[in-house]
């Protein structure tokens, strides 16, 4: 099987998260890297370089202001006199500024503070002087894997750090900066007609669901918990359905805190009859592992032997596909939850 991932994709090391009001220790550590790399080794996969795409796969997704912004960011936060580590915000606008406007233009600010608040969405992305490369790199990563299916080969995966699934196409949040799925997602689309994304995170794919929305090309599929208990809170319900052209292709299903393995296979198998009835012609799976039981960001009841579950549950689809790493940060489980959604993939 293929793989790929970037060393610079480690460069980006996160020194703040800020939590029901507390300064904590970061979650999305670079050492979750090499952790992942490891359950490749074990089974005698190499991870390749992705090639130099430079900024055009994220422009395929995201706004030029907001790459410009991010791109820029922290040179510009550290000429700020007694300005802290990483850019931060401090300001929360309003999602649409005036009334006039339908949609959300560039920031109208030209200070960084402003833009800070503007295009961070929470106190969880920090903006280090590596976490552009970082997020480069791993668009990348996504982009060569997506490369490599449309080639020919049945499944590759991405190593993606950082994640991607809850940036939207103008806002960075919950640890994630360029939607690596969502770039999959479309690049695929140069060779097949209809994709479907299958995000197994336990958080809700936000991002994902936000850029494809409108479109029929593409079916967004999310299994997380509900929103109602759990982060990105304001989106994720089972009732949001997809817009315009859209109609019908974004489909939700949220679990109740504590669900267990059964529940989350269940709700797998469901996502992924919706893609069959959608006539999905290739497949993105956005893998988490903080539906673990031992993450310390989760609220699920999943084991470490249900990701090969996953696993065989993809395989069976008969798709192309792409897999792209999304969360997961308890150190100590998330390799082996990777090997066994390879085992579960591969027919190990
Ligand atoms: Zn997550």
């Amino acid at each position: 099987m293929r793989a790929f991932y970037h060393p610079d994709q480690s460069l980006h090391d996160p020194q703040q998260f800020m939590q029901i009001g507390r300064i904590r220790e970061p979650k999305d550590l670079p050492r979750r890297t090499e952790v992942l790399l490891a359950a490749l080794a074990k089974r005698n996969i190499t991870a390749e370089k992705p090639a130099d795409y430079g900024v055009e796969p994220a422009l395929s997704i995201h706004t030029k202001p907001y790459l410009d912004f991010l791109q820029s960011a922290y040179e510009r936060w550290s000429k700020i006199a007694e300005a802290g580590p990483e850019v931060l915000p401090n300001v929360s606008p309003y999602w649409n500024g005036r009334p006039e406007w339908q949609n959300r233009p560039a920031c109208r600010s030209d200070s960084i503070v402003a833009q800070a608040g503007y295009y961070l969405g929470d106190l969880a992305v920090p903006v280090g002087p590596n976490t552009w490369t970082s997020a480069l790199r791993s668009s990348h990563t996504a982009t060569a894997a997506a490369d490599a299916v449309m080639d020919g080969a049945p499944f590759a995966y991405a190593l993606c750090r950082p994640s991607g699934h809850h940036a939207r196409t103008d806002r960075a949040s919950g640890f994630c900066y360029l939607n690596n799925s969502a770039i999959a997602a479309n690049r695929l689309r140069g060779r097949y007609g209809k994709v479907a994304v299958l995000d197994v995170d336990a958080h809700h794919g936000d991002g994902t669901q936000e850029i494809f929305y409108r479109r029929s090309d593409v079916l967004t599929t999310s299994i997380h918990v509900d929103p109602n208990f759990y982060y990105p809170f304001y989106i994720g319900y089972a009732d949001e359905r997809g817009h315009g052209d859209g109609e019908g292709c974004n489909v939700n299903v949220p679990l109740p805190p504590k669900a267990n393995d059964t529940a989350f296979h269940a709700a797998i198998d469901k996502a992924l009859m919706e893609a069959r009835s959608f006539g999905a012609e290739a497949l993105v799976v956005a893998l988490g592992y903080d539906s673990h039981r031992e993450d310390p960001l989760g609220m699920l009841d999943v084991s470490t032997e249900a990701f090969r579950g996953i696993g065989e549950r993809v395989r069976a689809a008969g798709l192309p596909t792409v897999v792209v790493q999304e969360g997961g940060y308890q150190i100590s489980v998330i390799g082996d939850c990777l090997g066994q959604f390879l085992d579960g993939l591969l027919e190990r």
